[in-house]
């Protein structure tokens, strides 16, 4: 692997430093959590496992059926069923694949107030505020899973197999198997180091993307029949339908990589995905192609995320949002598309 900079290193042994024989940490991530945020969270507590340390799995929101796999040799590590209730014991907190508050839902109280050192492993650009404790962020990074693989490497931290499935699935599911922008050679060297613990890529992948139950196909088929293009402006976007995930006996986690359908559409700079998560609210998924920046465009309403793909959620009718969030967008198109930063968007991250 690339060698660290001194700064890794020296930022590697202060995270490293927090954790303490015997000691009760809890790792959590952000809400509907993804493959990064869990496949870290899994390696993370493999890792401090090791090291003696107690490790409980807090997150804001249930596990997805299809990355339990990750935590089957983590016997009773997943507490997120009891979040707040382990969170009020823990000596330390790693708040994983976000680097704010806000983003872990009903849990942002309870980190916020705890007290104890919150310590954070992140690669988004959107920075935000958490209590203080170590951190180890880097925007560059592929994914989580790369700095927590580097935190390892830098401690002398042993990779076995059960914490390597972990950050191979992080890496896998936040570069869209290695397609996007953010598959740098880093990424494809610590991804081979991962597979020679003896990993068998072929069963990850039928565990994270083969093993759909079958509403997921269906719901695709509803959400393409809503694809809108507009090509002189290069703007794309789908709609689910409202009450399908419900109906389909869905979760938000079966709506992952919908969003790449309008934004694979020639010509496409800037695709969304528009779905009502509540009564009253609409959440967005942004994704760019070329130098637009989305993470710029999610901020002007509240969200964030990287360069080329982002999020947002509002309050409003689904109605009143897409007109809103459309008609932002396409001003935005029509400027420069990079926000208020001016450069050329360079970060392809995601997730
Ligand atoms: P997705 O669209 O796949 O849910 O998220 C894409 C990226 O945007 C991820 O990096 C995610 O962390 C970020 N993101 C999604 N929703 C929100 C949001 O409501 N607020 C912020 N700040 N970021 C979001
Ligand atoms: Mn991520």
């Amino acid at each position: 692997m690339p060698t660290l900079t001194a700064e890794e290193v020296a930022a590697a042994g202060a995270l490293a430093a927090v954790f303490q024989r015997g000691q009760r940490v809890c790792l959590t991530t952000h809400v509907n959590p993804d493959g990064d945020g869990l496949g870290s969270e899994a390696a993370l507590a493999h890792l401090l496992r090791a090291r003696g340390l107690d490790v409980s799995i807090t997150n804001p929101t249930p596990t997805p059926q299809r990355f339990r796999f990750l935590f089957e040799e983590l016997p009773g590590a997943d507490r997120t069923h009891e979040a707040i209730k382990e969170l009020r014991r823990a000596d330390v907190i790693v708040v994983l694949d976000i680097s704010e508050l806000s983003r872990l839902g009903m849990l942002a109280g309870v980190v916020g107030d705890r007290g104890v050192p919150v310590a954070c492993i992140d690669h988004h650009v959107s920075q935000g505020a958490l209590p203080p404790g170590p951190r180890y962020v880097d925007p560059t990074a592929s994914a989580t899973g790369e700095l927590v693989f580097e935190i390892a490497k830098a401690n002398g931290w042993k990779l076995e197999q059960p914490a390597a499935r972990g950050l191979y699935v992080a890496l896998l599911t936040d570069t869209g198997g290695f397609r996007f922008s953010n598959t740098h050679p880093r990424t494809l060297r610590i991804a081979a180091e991962l597979l020679e613990t003896g990993l068998d890529p072929e069963a990850i992948y039928l565990d994270v993307y083969a093993r759909a139950p079958e509403g997921r196909p269906r719901l695709l088929g509803e959400a393409l029949q809503t694809l809108v293009v507009e090509p002189d402006i290069g703007l794309a976007w789908v709609t689910i339908p409202p009450g399908a995930v419900e109906r389909l006996g869905l979760t938000s986690d079966d709506l992952d990589g919908v969003v790449e359908y309008p934004r694979s559409v020639e010509g496409v700079r800037m695709a969304l995905l528009f779905r009502e998560v509540a009564a009253g609210r609409v959440k967005v998924s942004l994704r760019s192609v070329g130098n637009v920046d989305v993470a710029a465009f999610a901020k002007e309403f509240g969200g964030g995320g990287h360069t080329k793909a982002s999020g947002l959620s509002v309050v409003g009718s689904l109605a009143e949002v897409q007109a809103a969030v459309l008609s932002a967008a396409r001003r935005y198109l029509g400027g420069n598309g990079r926000g208020d930063r001016g450069h050329i968007a360079d970060s392809g991250a995601r997730n």
